[in-house]
């Protein structure tokens, strides 16, 4: 039985980047995955001729020294990385925000609408600024996160004057501080807030811990961007990387029990049973669960993280094919919209569309591009009917996109040659997420979050990586996740 100091069960990008960061170390590694590719929710799949993005597709982390720009450099990956500006165009009813990668540039946006309050914008982001910077310092520096070591406790108690800022934030929502800065009335910034907050803290503006939200905030100013040929690029070019450091990576190879060992752990996939000191699960808590079998120590914990998990959300998509020629803007383009925002973002309400570019001609058949749209499913909704319920409720969120498409991004909807839709069920059948549950946890205002920031140990040598634990949501805070807990493990 082959044996492997530590296993990673799933290449989605917690597991990738703690796997690619242990194998840099040395480690004797094996990832197994159960698709014949990797990336999970931020993958790239092909599906009648077409390239898709399955779920994420605006990328942090590849500015000048941040994390993938550094591996990128030094394992030599083809991966190519386009800046864009607008990163985003937000299409709400009253209103278009085109975001531009600099955060000067956006004020001014705000600024320029008429009756816009001058000042107090300027001072919100003056202040946003400062505390974005407290917390993308730790993005920037991954050794400044936990697990902290001694050097890095001196270093932090170096940077406190820094994290004064926080301390104005800590605990209260973005409501909370738009009303400080009296800007909750300004439509405009309002909307802009509640988009930003769905899309990266999964919560509405009036219920995210502002802390992170606002640090979110800056995400569009952070080396974000577009992958050429899709996301599943650098998924890919992680995975290559790993196996040409001379580890396992093994496709196709679902895990599907784990037992405790004398020599650490006992796993056992479609094709192969091995024993590894160490074990990092890239999975949700209940799908740990499954594998664990009656472990009621783990089971305890996991069970706990779950109820967390089970209040964030679904995600309802339709993957486009589009007429080339239909399309003004030969660049891949990012088009957030909002079909009225006095309601919910979600349910088909607010939609997130990524188109590919013409130069990209790979993703799809000739003469076209491909787009991915995506919007949240509300899970308790979802899962309290039956079948036939499920479906009806599913079926009314893709027609609701389709709604909001032709009436924000007309463009969009008058080139669709293809369709194909996907729902949490989609996510569950292919990234096998326990009922389709995606994005993490939402950061809902509050100072729990502050409590567990190292990936938990839920028994002896078997770890957790990936958007449930800290520091969550999105490929790059993932891959930092992975990333630490890889350097803690070795
Ligand atoms: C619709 C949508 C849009 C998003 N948009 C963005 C965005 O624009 N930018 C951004 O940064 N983030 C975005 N995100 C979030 C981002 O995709 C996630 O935070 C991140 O990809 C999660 O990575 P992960 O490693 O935690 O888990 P996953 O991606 O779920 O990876 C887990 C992997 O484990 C595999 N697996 C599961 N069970 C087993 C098993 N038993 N054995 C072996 N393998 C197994 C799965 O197949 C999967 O590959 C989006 C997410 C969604 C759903």
């Amino acid at each position: 039985m082959k044996h492997f100091d530590v296993a990673v069960i799933g290449a989605g990008f917690g597991g990738l980047s703690c796997a690619l960061t242990l194998a840099e170390r040395g480690a004797k590694v094996a990832i197994f995955e159960r698709l014949t590719y990797p990336g999970g929710c931020a993958s790239t799949f092909q599906r009648q001729g077409y390239r898709f993005e399955s779920g994420a597709t605006l990328f942090s982390g590849f500015g000048e020294g941040q994390l993938f720009s550094e591996w990128i450099e030094r394992h030599q990956m083809d991966v190519r990385f386009q800046t864009m500006d607008p990163v985003v165009e937000l299409r709400a009813g009253p209103f278009v925000i085109r975001v531009p990668p600099e955060r000067e540039r956006l004020i001014e946006q705000f600024c320029a609408f008429d009756g816009a309050p001058r000042s107090q914008i300027r001072s919100f982001f003056e202040w946003q600024k400062k505390v974005a910077d407290a917390l993308w310092g730790l993005f920037d520096d991954p050794t400044l996160l936990p697990p902290f070591s001694i050097q890095s406790i001196f270093r932090h108690i170096g940077r406190s004057p820094r994290y004064l800022p926080l301390l104005t934030a800590v605990g209260q929502s973005v409501g909370d501080m738009l009303r400080r800065h009296e800007l909750e009335k300004f439509t405009p910034i309002r909307a802009y807030m509640d988009a930003v907050c769905q899309i990266t803290v999964q919560t509405s503006a009036d219920k995210a811990e502002a802390p992170f939200a606002l640090a979110a905030m800056d995400y569009f100013f952070r080396g974000t961007g577009h992958i050429h040929g899709g996301i599943g690029q650098l998924a890919t070019a992680l995975s290559d990387t790993i196996a040409h450091l001379g580890k396992e990576v093994f496709f196709a190879d679902p895990v599907w029990k784990l037992r405790p060992h004398e020599k650490g752990w006992n796993l056992t996939s479609r094709r192969q049973t091995i024993t590894a000191e160490k074990v990092v699960a890239n999975l949700l808590p209940a799908n740990l669960c499954n594998l664990l079998g009656d472990n009621p120590d783990a089971t305890q914990s996991l069970t706990k993280l779950n109820t967390k998990v089970e209040k964030g959300w679904g995600a309802a998509m339709l993957y486009l094919g589009l007429d080339r020629e239909r399309l003004d803007n030969p660049e891949a383009h990012h088009i957030e919209m909002i079909d009225d925002i006095d309601r919910p973002f979600l349910e088909g309400n607010h939609l997130f569309c990524s188109v590919s570019g013409t130069d990209e001609p790979e993703r799809a058949p000739a003469g076209q591009r491909v787009a991915t749209v995506s919007t949240h499913v509300k899970m308790d909704q979802l899962w309290k009917g039956e079948d036939a319920c499920q479906a009806n409720y599913i079926d009314e969120i893709h027609r609701r996109m389709r709604y909001t498409l032709s009436l924000r991004a007309p463009e969009i909807a008058a080139a669709k040659v293809f369709e194909m839709t996907a729902s949490p069920r989609t996510f569950e059948r292919f990234t096998n997420r326990h009922r389709g549950f995606v994005g993490g946890i939402p950061r809902d205002a509050g100072l729990h979050h502050y409590l567990h920031f190292s990936a938990p140990e839920v028994d002896t040598g078997l770890f957790m990586v990936g958007d449930t634990v800290f520091p969550g949501q999105s490929t790059l805070a993932v891959s930092l996740g992975g990333l630490r807990l890889a350097e803690s493990i070795s």
